[in-house]
Order: C-alpha cells, then sequence, then structure tokens
C-alpha cells in the first residue's frame, strides 16, 4: 500500500538518524475546528481580533496554574540528548521534530514576553516576538508532536516537551484556532457520552448484536449489560471497542472474564466512553466535564467498582487525573483501587484461581506486544513500581505459548508511540502518521524476521486504530494488530457451564 502525495519510510534492521531536512514537515497541520466545535467547548469560533493579547495572557496564566511550565521553559541546557528520541523527527528528519526545537517555538516567546533578559537583550537569549508566522509554527508542529513523554525519559532534567505542547494547544484554541478532530469529538461526548456520538439505542443494539455473536461461536450466555443498575463494576470503555476491529474483541474478552468470574458488571449509555481528549488540548475544563459522567453514572448505578477497558490515554486520565478531576471516591468500596485497570482486574482473578486459561488456543500465533506511550510514561499499575510493563506481559504468557518482546530500547519505558497519539489519529495527517510509526515498525520488523513474529496486542484503542491504518503501508497486514483481551478471551476456559 502506497500514498501518492508521499514516501513510506524504508524498513530498517537498526534504526537510523536521518539526515536533517529542514522543512520536510512544513507542509502538515490538520484541519482548523469549525465555530460550531469551538464554541462548543468554550473557546473563540475563529482567530480573534487581539489574538496576541489573549494569545499572551493565557501564557501568563498557564505559567500560573502549571508549576511545571516554566520550570521547563528555564531548564533546558541544550545538551541534545533528547534530538533523536522522537519518532516524529525519526520519521521525517524535520528539525523543528527535534524535542528541544518544539520546545523552543514556545519558550522563545515565553522568553521574549515573561523574562527580564529577553525583554531587553531578545537576540541574545534566542528571544522572538509573537507573530502570525510564529503561530502558523505552533499550529503546525504542536500538531507534530503525541504527547507520548518519549523525549522526557532521556532528558537529564526530566523536561517533558508533552507539557508544553498541551500549552501550546491550549493557547491556539484559546485564540481561536483549535484542531477540527479532538475538538468536535469533545463535543460529542459533551452532547451524546461518547467520541462516535453513538446514542443509547444504537448501543444497546450493538451489544445485543455482540450476545448473539459470541452465542454463535462459544455456546454461552456472555452479556454485555447496559445501565444495570446495583451491578458491582461499571466497567468504561473506549467507544471504539463497540464495533471497531480489534477492539470489539478486546470488549468481548472483557465480557468473557467477567461472566466466568461470576462478578456483576455493566457498561453505561450515559458514561459510554472511557477516551478523554481533553487532555490532548490541555485543556483541564473539558477534561472535567467529560470525566464528570462518569463519576455521575458510577453514583445513579450504585456501583462498587470502576474499572477502565483498553485504552492508553483514558487510563493515564483516570489513574493520574480522575481524583483531581472527579474525586472524592468515597462512595466506592475501599477494598479495591480506584480506577483499576481491567488487565489488573483480570490480573488478580487469575492469581486467586477463579479463571484459567488455556495457552495452546493461542498455538496459532507468535506475539509481541506494544506498550502504550500513556500507560508506560504516564501511569502505572497494580501496587507494584512497573506494573503497567509485569501485568499485561503475564497476561500475555497466561494465554500464549509463544511470546516475544521487541528490542529493549523501543519497550517498557523506551516504547515508542504508535504515531497516531495525542489528537493525531485523523487521515488530514497520514502522513505524519505513517512516518511516525516506522520506528515501532522497524522494531516489529525484527522480530517478524528473527522470532517470526504474526500478532501485535496492544492494550490502548488509539494504538490498535492507528496500527490498523499503517501497517498495510509497510507491507504487513491489518490482521497483525489484536486487543490483549482478544488472546484472554480465547484462551479462557468455560468452567461448570450451564
Ligand atoms: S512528547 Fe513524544 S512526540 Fe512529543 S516531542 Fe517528545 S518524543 Fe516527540
Ligand atoms: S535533553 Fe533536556 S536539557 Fe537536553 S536539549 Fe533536550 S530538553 Fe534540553
Amino acid at each position: 500500500m502506497a500514498d501518492p502525495n508521499f514516501k513510506t519510510p524504508k524498513l530498517t534492521s537498526i534504526q537510523d538518524v536521518p539526515a536533517v531536512q529542514p522543512g520536510a514537515m512544513d507542509h502538515s497541520k490538520p484541519f482548523v475546528a469549525k465555530a460550531e466545535h469551538q464554541e462548543a467547548l468554550g473557546f473563540p469560533g475563529e482567530l480573534v481580533d487581539n489574538w496576541k493579547e489573549v494569545a499572551l495572557d493565557k501564557m501568563s496564566d498557564l505559567l500560573k496554574t502549571n508549576r511545571a511550565l516554566p520550570v521547563f521553559l528555564d531548564s533546558c541546557v541544550k545538551c541534545g540528548a533528547c534530538t533523536d528520541k522522537c519518532h516524529y523527527y525519526l520519521g521525517t528528519g524535520d528539525p523543528k521534530n527535534m524535542p528541544v526545537a518544539r520546545q523552543d517555538l514556545l519558550r522563545s516567546v515565553y522568553r521574549r514576553y515573561f523574562t527580564v533578559a529577553g525583554k531587553v537583550l531578545p537576540k541574545l537569549v534566542g528571544a522572538k516576538d509573537l507573530t502570525e508566522e510564529v503561530l502558523e509554527d505552533w499550529y503546525k508542529y504542536y500538531h507534530q508532536c503525541s504527547e507520548c513523554r518519549r523525549c522526557s525519559v532521556y532528558c537529564p532534567y526530566g523536561i517533558d516537551t508533552a507539557e508544553i505542547t498541551m500549552a501550546g494547544r491550549e493557547i491556539l484554541a484559546s485564540v481561536g484556532v483549535g484542531q477540527k478532530y479532538s475538538n468536535e469529538i469533545i463535543g460529542k461526548v459533551h452532547k451524546i457520552g461518547n467520541n462516535l456520538g453513538l446514542p443509547e439505542p444504537a448501543l444497546a443494539n450493538t451489544l445485543e448484536g455482540l450476545e448473539e455473536e459470541v452465542k454463535e461461536d462459544t455456546g454461552i450466555d456472555v452479556k454485555f449489560p447496559l445501565d444495570q443498575a446495583g451491578a458491582d463494576v461499571l466497567v468504561i470503555v473506549p467507544s471504539a471497542d463497540f464495533f471497531a476491529e480489534p477492539h470489539v474483541d478486546g470488549l468481548i474478552g472483557y465480557a468473557k472474564v467477567f461472566h466466568q468470574s461470576g462478578i456483576s458488571w455493566t457498561l453505561s449509555s450515559y458514561a459510554s466512553e472511557a477516551a478523554n481528549f481533553g487532555i490532548f488540548v490541555g485543556n483541564y475544563e473539558n477534561m472535567q466535564k467529560v470525566a464528570e459522567r462518569i463519576r455521575t453514572s458510577a453514583m445513579e448505578l450504585g456501583v462498587k467498582r470502576i474499572v477502565v477497558g483498553e485504552c492508553g490515554h483514558a487510563w493515564r486520565v483516570a489513574y493520574s487525573f480522575w481524583n483531581t478531576l472527579i474525586g472524592p471516591f468515597d462512595f466506592l468500596d475501599s477494598d479495591f483501587p480506584v480506577p483499576q485497570h481491567v488487565c489488573e482486574f483480570t490480573s488478580e482473578l487469575l492469581r486467586q484461581n477463579i479463571l484459567r486459561l488455556d495457552p495452546e488456543s493461542n498455538d496459532d500465533k507468535i506475539v509481541t506486544f506494544h506498550d502504550s506511550c500513556n500507560v508506560s510514561r504516564g501511569s502505572r499499575m497494580g501496587n507494584k513500581p512497573g506494573g503497567q510493563f509485569t501485568i499485561p506481559r503475564q497476561l500475555l504468557r497466561a494465554s500464549c505459548n509463544h511470546f516475544v518482546d521487541m528490542a529493549p530500547e523501543t519497550t517498557h519505558e523506551h516504547t515508542f508511540c504508535c504515531g497516531g497519539g495525542g489528537g493525531l489519529l485523523t487521515d488530514d495527517l497520514l502522513e505524519l502518521r505513517v512516518k511516525g510509526a516506522s520506528p515501532r515498525m522497524n522494531s516489529l520488523q525484527r522480530v517478524i524476521e528473527d522470532e517470526g513474529v504474526t500478532h501485535m496486542a496492544a492494550i490502548c484503542a488509539i494504538c490498535k486504530s492507528q496500527f490498523s491504518k499503517v501497517l498495510p503501508f509497510y507491507g504487513m497486514g491489518m490482521e497483525m494488530i489484536v486487543s490483549l483481551h482478544q488472546l484472554v478471551g480465547d484462551a479462557l476456559v468455560f468452567d461448570n457451564e450451564h
């Protein structure tokens, strides 16, 4: 598969650092949000006349409310350790995709207006006036960062470019230049409850269809309960799990696990979305409004626990931000973690011998695992450090006899982004997505050649969608990407079935 508008990078057995190609991605920018999508989120509909003043006011606010931001902007020593760590730089060669250069787009303006040296001797300290050209560069290059935080792992000062990107995007949205893809989706969640705009009757219908499908496949009455008041567990899943491939196979896997465990559970039509694109725009108010639906739903349904399905950034929001956004969770059962990842939930059932898996069921596959950025570098799982790496692998090893990891410099906290995270999973950024995926594709190709890998499991809805789209560009089949809980569900042994 190829696109006539750009060249797919060639796969290499060792990750090359490309030659610098200034302006290589200067043409890449996503569609701008329409006025109605901006206004639904509380942003101006189009570029405001006094945009410069509004942008600097917003930056001033962010410097006060996000205490990490001025530290990140002040502490870079230009050591260069991050320059070759971004998958978008590795895939495109555009120097503005080096993390330090991406930071400098905002840093130069910060220095000009918020530091004494920048006000007095701007040229000497790399300070720049905020002009329309600078604003345009922000729009382009803050939408060529998936907020994956890989660069921060290598920075001796821990500078997190993702935070700077979020600030850049929030300033852009505040002056009226938001991104269509993310903002339109956030609006749908505010209005209907999920990214897809799927209303309750369609959702109920979809779940009924899944019950029939599982019955046909297994002969077992696995239920997909919706809005069941009094259930023990509210399960919050990314809406792609309701119908997209391979996501839906993951949802079927969770349903099988719940069925076999005997623990009552429910999905919610009001809170039918785990994803929270508010984090991509860096906007606290929208993040909170999206998350609020989950708290409301959990209280109304009277559940004791909340379990989050396979979605990377949703898990980061849940694990790292829910308590501040929608806590306290004193109405839930304190014997269980709040929130709990579905992998953690399944792993605990295995530990207690409540579930039995037969790995031979997946003997037709040699499986590897893609660590998702937001799970790896933005959260944790379980009660031990590194649980976000060990728990998914433990489930994979229990479900499959043939599991191999990709190269260590591309897994765990060093994992490469799929290329479509951070609100970039849109076809107007296809070139960026394909090129940005190349470091992950290189390491995947290596285990295909050396170990005969046939499938790559993931626990993130965005990663699954992105890989389904880009694998064919690299000559690989889109069916290679699977949901982790599909493998668990396929290996699950149904005991005492009636
Ligand atoms: S956060 Fe990720 S995408 Fe953004 S600059 Fe760093 S490595 Fe690149
Ligand atoms: S690694 Fe950190 S200190 Fe070094 S150039 Fe990159 S952001 Fe600056």
